[in-house]
């Protein structure tokens, strides 16, 4: 789960890391009563959504003059943001938050994540902030450091933070700062079963002052129901109508771009569906796992689920009945199919527990479905059926 960057930033500031000062609103008309929180200037208006990328986008405007503020937050609000994270249909901008600004003398880049692959948490620091990190590391690779530590409950000791933090080149005092920065990342991984916490840019003032000026945060789905505080944060706006639907019924749905809608059971078979296609040419429009045991009334939300995205022109089902009986999901399918008056090729290959009786059930229907021997029969057949 992602929250937004005055979230992340609240978050931040209980744990003691320098932030700046800002208000959140949801509505123009909040500015006027909310403003003389803010001691500034200068503010700087940042678009709250949960992609990065703003700045380049027009989400995050500096205001020299206070007068300017309700003119540029009502250009802001409600505009659609296309940033290289939104994805080409974009992101609607329903909360603002403004900042103080600050007199920037240099940006970087600091991170702190959970390693899967050695079971660390590690932190990436980059003298480049303010930029791409995939862009840096791919064109400037010196210019990062990755530092994975093991898990411990004390957090790193201080030789695996000078580390972290040696690529800053930062002074004693400085060093202060960023040494307690790193703790309270660390901390905020551990305590809030967070997988990623990325500030970008990390500043330095012309005053000297070190401050996280853009703070992004995602955590761990399957910790969550421990952190209510965390859950609480969630904004369903700026998630995938598809994918809430489909956590409402305990369906593990991804959209992607393609054109042929899957349905599978498993993970690893629901990869090996997505591969298929590919190879026979297409591209899947998402990932779909109906899980091991799924019901008749799984089945069909999960079909439903697939014709809500307008780009399907085919559908692929391929189910190995382990727990699940093939019977069972075919006569889900018939009767979705029927409820949703289906107009879309659908294939289905079934392998496993009853698959025969299953297929009879789908052969003897008066629908138009295809059945498939193997998986490869299954792939071309709906690459097929949809040119
Ligand atoms: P994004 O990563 O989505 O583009 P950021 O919050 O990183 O958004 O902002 C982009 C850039 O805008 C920053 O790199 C920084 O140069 C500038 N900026 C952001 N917030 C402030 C602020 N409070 N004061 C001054 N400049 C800012
Ligand atoms: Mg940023």
């Amino acid at each position: 789960m992602n929250i937004h960057e005055h979230q992340a930033k609240k978050i931040l500031k209980d744990y003691g890391a320098p932030v700046s000062k800002g208000i959140v609103i949801l509505s123009i008309d909040q500015i006027v009563k909310k403003i003389p929180e803010l001691d500034s200037k200068e503010f700087v208006l940042k678009a709250q959504i949960h992609a990065g990328g703003r700045g380049k986008a027009g989400g995050v405007k500096l205001i020299k003059d206070k007068k300017d503020l309700v003119d540029e937050a009502k250009k802001m609000m409600g505009k659609v943001l296309v940033t290289h994270q939104t994805g080409p249909e974009g992101k609607e901008v329903k909360r603002l938050y403004i900042e103080e600004a600050s007199d920037i003398l240099k940006e970087y880049y600091l991170s702190c994540l959970v390693d899967r692959e050695t079971s660390k948490i590690a932190f990436i620091s980059s003298t480049e902030g303010g930029m791409d990190i995939e862009k840096v590391a791919s064109e400037n690779p010196e210019k990062i450091i990755t530092k994975k530590i093991n898990f411990k409950k004390e957090g790193p000791n201080d030789d695996e933070i000078e580390k972290i933090i040696s690529i800053f080149k930062f002074d004693k005092e400085q060093k202060i700062v960023a040494k307690k920065l790193v703790k309270s990342l660390y901390k905020i991984i551990v305590e809030k079963d967070a997988n990623l916490i990325e500030i970008n840019p990390l500043i330095l003032t012309k005053a000297n002052k070190l401050i996280c000026l853009d703070a992004k945060m995602n955590f761990d789905d399957n910790a969550i129901f421990r952190r209510p505080e965390i859950l609480e944060l969630r904004d369903l706006n700026e998630e995938d109508p598809a994918e809430i639907e489909a956590s409402k019924h305990d369906l593990a749905y991804i959209k992607l771009n393609g054109s042929i809608g899957c349905m599978v059971n498993g993970a690893g078979l629901a990869m090996a569906t997505m591969d298929i296609i590919k190879l026979n040419g297409k591209e899947p429009a998402n990932f779909l796992d109906v899980g091991g045991g799924a019901s008749k009334e799984k089945v069909s939300a999960a079909f439903k689920l697939i014709l809500s995205d307008k780009n399907v022109k085919g559908i692929l089902i391929n189910i190995f009945g382990g727990i699940m009986r093939c019977d069972v999901l075919a006569k889900g399918v018939l009767d979705a199919a029927k409820e949703i008056n289906l107009s879309v090729p659908l294939v289905v290959r079934l392998a496993g527990t009853n698959f025969r009786e299953g297929k009879e059930i789908l052969d003897k229907s008066n629908l138009k479905i295809l059945s498939a021997e193997n998986l490869n029969d299954a792939a071309k057949k709906i690459v097929e059926a949809i040119e």
